[in-house]
C-alpha cells in the first residue's frame, strides 16, 4: 500500500509536532509548508548580538504531558534545563513575587489591597443567603467581568484582572466572554488562588532550552526532516482547492519569491488561522461562513527589544505589568531564562505591547517604540542606567484570540464548516481559536496523528479529543 500524503500547513509547535510524529511512526509521506524561514511560529526564537530572543516571554510548563516531554528531552538533551521562576508583578505601585508567594504577599502587598482582598474572600466563603451582596444573586455570571467578580470580588478585579484585560485584549472586561476567564485565568477562584500561593504550579519551576524557546520547535522540525518529511520553508499558502469529488485529494498552492508550487494532499492538517482558511478556500466558502470569519478577531502584539550595554538589567526573568500607567504588559530579560552569563557587557530586554494592526503602535518606527518602552521602564523605577544601545521590533498579527461575548456563534459556524471538509483538519492555537500553551499545541498534534493511524482520519475520535482540548487552561 502506498503511504498517504499528509500536507501540514504552518511550522509552529502544532505543525512541527505532527510532522515529527507522523514520520517517527512512518504513517505518511509528509510535506510541511511554513511561510517563514524558521520554525516555531509565535513560539519561535531568533538570534541577536549572541543571544537567543523569543517572541515575548515563553516557558515550557511542568504540566507538559510526560510523553511530549520525553520527545523534547530526546531531541534537546542537556540543552533543556529545569529553571526556578523568578518573576515580579506590579500591584498598586509595588513589586510582588510572581508566581505569588505567601510571605512576600504579607510583606509587600499594599495594606488596603490586602484588606480588601481578604474581606472579599471571607464574604465568598460564607454560605449564600438572600441578604448577601448583589454579586451573589440574579442570573449566573456570563461575562469575563461577572465571572471574576463573582469568584474573586471587586478588589482583585478592579486592581488586577480588569486593567490587565483592558491591556491584553483591548476591550472592557464586560465585553469579554466568561469563557475567557475560565480558559485564560488559572487562578479564577479564591480556592485556586490560595492553592497556587501555597503550592505554586510546577513547584515554581519551568523548562527552558539553551538556544531560546524556539529550539523546541526547531528540534521537532529538523528531526522531522531527518526522518524524511519535506520541509518547504518560506512558502506562503495562498489557495486551498477543494477535492473535485469525494475521495479525491485536496490541492494546496503556495508560493515563495514568485515561484508557485501545488501540493496534492490525501489529508491536510492546517494550523493556519481558521478565518484565513475560509478566505483561501476554493471554490469559495458559503457566504455565512465568510461573514462569520469577519466576526472573530485576534489581538496583535508588538515586541520591542532594547539592547543594553550591561551584563544584566535585573535578576528577574519577567516583570508582569497589569497597571494602566504603562503600555507594555510584560518586560522580560531573555538571558535570565537560562541563567546565562554570556555575552559579557550585553543584555536585551523584551517588552510586550498588545495592540490592533490599526493602532499607532503597530506602525510606529523602532526608535519611537524604543523611547516609549524606555519611558515605561523609568515610570516603573527600574534601573535603566543609560539609554539603550539599540531598539528594534517584531510583530505578531495573531497573538491572542479575543473571546468577545457571543463569539461562540461566529466561531461555531466557522468551525463546523472547517470540520465538514473531507480530508481537512484545522487545529492548533490559530486553527481552533484556542488560548493555549505550546504543550497544548503539541498535544493537539499528537491527537491529530492518532486519528490518522488507520490510514483515514477518524472523525469520531477527533471529536473526543476536541472535548479534552476544551479543558486546557493557559499557564503564564
Ligand atoms: C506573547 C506570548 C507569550 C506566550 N508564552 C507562552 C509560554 O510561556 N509558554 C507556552 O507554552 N506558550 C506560550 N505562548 C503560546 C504559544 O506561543 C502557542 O501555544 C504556540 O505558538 C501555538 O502553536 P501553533 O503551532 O498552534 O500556532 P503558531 O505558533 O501561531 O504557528 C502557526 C504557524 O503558521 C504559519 N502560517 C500562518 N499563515 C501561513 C500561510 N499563509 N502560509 C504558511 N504558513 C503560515 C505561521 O508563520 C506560524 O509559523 C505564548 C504566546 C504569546 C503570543
Amino acid at each position: 500500500m502506498t503511504e498517504p500524503h499528509v500536507v501540514i500547513l504552518g511550522g509552529g509547535p502544532a505543525g512541527v509536532g505532527a510532522a515529527y510524529r507522523l514520520r517517527k511512526q512512518k504513517l505518511a509521506r509528509v510535506t510541511l509548508i511554513e511561510q517563514k524561514e524558521s520554525f516555531g511560529g509565535n513560539a519561535g526564537s531568533f538570534e541577536h548580538a549572541g543571544m537567543f530572543l523569543d517572541y515575548g516571554s515563553h516557558r515550557l510548563h511542568h504540566s507538559t504531558e510526560p510523553e511530549i516531554l520525553a520527545d523534547i528531552r530526546s531531541m534537546l538533551g542537556d540543552d533543556l534545563q529545569d529553571r526556578p521562576r523568578n518573576g515580579r508583578i506590579r500591584l498598586r505601585g509595588r513589586w510582588v513575587r510572581f508566581p505569588l508567594s505567601g510571605p512576600d504577599l504579607l510583606l509587600r502587598l499594599d495594606k488596603a489591597f490586602a484588606i480588601g482582598a481578604a474581606r472579599d474572600m471571607i464574604l465568598r466563603a460564607i454560605p449564600r443567603t438572600p441578604k448577601q451582596p448583589a454579586a451573589f444573586r440574579g442570573a449566573p455570571p456570563e461575562t469575563f467581568a461577572e465571572v471574576l467578580r463573582e469568584k474573586l470580588g471587586p478588589t482583585i478585579c478592579d486592581h488586577f484582572y480588569y486593567p490587565y484585560a483592558r491591556k491584553l485584549w483591548g476591550h472592557e472586561p464586560s465585553e469579554l466572554s466568561g469563557i475567557q476567564a475560565q480558559r485564560r485565568v488559572s487562578a479564577n477562584s479564591f480556592g485556586k488562588l490560595l492553592k497556587k500561593i501555597v503550592k505554586p504550579t510546577g513547584g515554581g519551576k519551568f523548562y527552558y532550552p539553551r538556544r531560546g524557546f524556539g529550539q523546541i520547535s526547531e528540534a521537532y522540525g529538523r528531526t522531522a526532516g531527518e526522518l524524511g518529511a519535506e520541509l518547504c520553508m518560506g512558502y506562503k499558502v495562498e489557495r486551498l482547492i477543494a477535492p473535485k469529488a469525494p475521495g479525491q485529494p485536496f490541492t494546496v498552492e503556495a508560493s515563495k519569491n514568485g515561484e508557485r508550487r501545488a501540493f496534492v494532499a490525501d489529508h491536510v492538517l492546517s494550523t493556519l488561522p481558521v478565518s484565513l482558511v475560509a478566505r483561501m478556500y476554493e471554490p469559495g466558502a458559503p457566504s455565512e461562513v465568510l461573514e462569520a470569519a469577519k466576526r472573530i478577531d485576534y489581538r496583535a502584539m508588538v515586541l520591542v527589544y532594547l539592547e543594553l550595554d550591561v551584563d544584566q538589567f535585573t535578576t528577574t526573568d519577567a516583570h508582569y505589568l497589569p497597571e494602566q500607567n504603562v503600555r507594555m504588559t510584560r518586560l522580560s530579560e531573555p538571558k535570565n531564562y537560562f541563567g546565562l552569563s554570556e555575552p559579557k557587557g550585553r543584555t536585551v530586554l523584551c517588552a510586550e505591547i498588545p495592540c490592533t494592526v490599526e493602532d499607532d503602535i503597530w506602525s510606529m518606527d523602532d526608535d519611537a517604540l524604543g523611547r516609549l518602552v524606555a519611558d515605561d521602564i523609568r515610570k516603573l523605577e527600574l534601573p535603566l542606567l543609560r539609554p539603550p544601545v539599540r531598539a528594534f521590533a517584531r510583530r505578531l498579527r495573531q497573538a491572542y484570540p479575543i473571546y468577545l461575548n457571543g463569539y461562540e456563534e461566529p466561531f461555531g459556524k466557522l468551525d463546523a464548516w472547517a470540520n465538514s471538509l473531507p480530508g481537512f483538519t484545522s487545529y492548533g492555537r490559530q486553527g481552533l481559536f484556542a488560548h493555549d500553551n505550546t504543550h497544548h499545541a503539541l498535544f493537539m498534534a499528537n491527537c491529530a496523528v492518532e486519528c490518522l493511524k488507520s490510514g483515514r482520519f477518524d472523525d469520531a475520535e477527533w471529536q473526543k479529543y476536541r472535548e479534552i482540548f476544551k479543558t486546557h487552561v493557559v499557564e503564564d
